[in-house]
């Protein structure tokens, strides 16, 4: 799987409680009342059982480092994470895995605790994060991680 720019999407009607909760520095995810597994990203149906019947609960915030990659260009003047930084595919605590950045650590690969490398570009880790919150612009604002237990 690629990793993406964590770009803002369009805020969607079902991606609204989400980008709610980011402005109030809580992680929504949503959940399905059916099966009772946590999904990312929104969406209507429940990409496990196709029910339709989703509720939303704050997530911990916490999770593990699942790949990453060092990207050196800045793909959105409004982001303020300069480059080089850590595109990072975060696994959450929930289950649902995320793509965002991960900040307060050097963006060198030997600097970030990896046991499998797979290739050069894309390392398998389990460093546990944490959440950060990034207020963008008054609209938006963005789930970042750090290394757990980081100073604030
Ligand atoms: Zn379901």
């Amino acid at each position: 799987m690629d990793l993406e720019r964590p770009l803002p999407q369009p805020i969607t009607p079902e991606a609204k409680p989400y980008w709610e909760g980011l402005r109030e520095q809580k992680l929504m995810l949503p959940r399905c009342r059916a099966c009772r597994r946590a999904h990312f990203y929104p969406r209507v149906l429940c990409p496990h059982c196709h029910a339709a019947d989703i509720e939303w609960f704050q997530a911990s915030g916490r999770g593990k480092l699942h790949s990453f990659e060092i990207g050196y260009q800045t793909f959105n003047k409004a982001f303020k994470v300069k480059p080089p930084f850590v595109l990072a595919m975060i696994e959450l605590e929930e289950g649902p895995r995320m793509m965002s950045n991960l900040i307060g650590i050097e963006p060198d690969p030997a600097k970030i605790r990896c046991d499998m490398p797979v290739d050069p570009k894309k390392i398998r880790c389990d460093m546990p994060v944490e959440v950060v919150f990034e207020k963008q612009t008054d609209e938006i604002t963005l789930p970042l991680f750090r290394p757990a237990g980081g100073a604030r």
